[in-house]
């Protein structure tokens, strides 16, 4: 099996699990908390967005039930994904989340919840936004 893997190419998980399912994965792979062979792509898995993997943990002992795997320095441009740069402003305690987005319960119309989903395709284009260009 190839080893290798560059900046944009596909991550070998999506070539070992091809498919996202709802149910039990016929490859899953071993979970980098609990330990079990119980991994698989989660069903929000984007295959257009190759710096960044869902992941479900099926062990039901395991409590990461849901997690991401984020490409943070690729040598290309993974520092410059909106996910990425958030993740360093976070870090460096630039950004309060709970300040800038304060919690909030919220219930949903039907329409709102049609919009939702019909807005689920820019998901991909709004993780890998880049920084506008720098003005001189
Ligand atoms: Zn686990």
């Amino acid at each position: 099996m190839n080893k290798k893997w560059e900046a944009g190419a596909t991550p070998w998980l999506r070539r070992h699990q091809p498919e996202t399912t709802w149910s039990a994965e016929p490859s899953p792979v071993q979970c980098m908390f609990c330990g079990e062979n119980t991994v698989k792509r989660s069903a929000s898995d984007r295959e257009q967005d190759p710096g960044r993997l869902e992941l479900h943990c099926h062990n039901q002992l395991c409590d990461a039930h849901e997690m991401v795997l984020l490409v943070k320095r690729d040598g290309a441009g993974a520092d410059c994904r909106a996910d990425v740069r958030a993740l360093h402003l976070l870090d460096e305690g630039a950004l309060d989340v709970h300040a800038a987005f304060p919690p909030e319960t919220k219930s949903y119309s039907m329409a709102n919840l049609i919009e939702l989903v019909a807005d689920r395709g820019n998901v991909v284009e709004r993780r890998m936004r880049k920084a506008p260009p720098v003005k001189n």
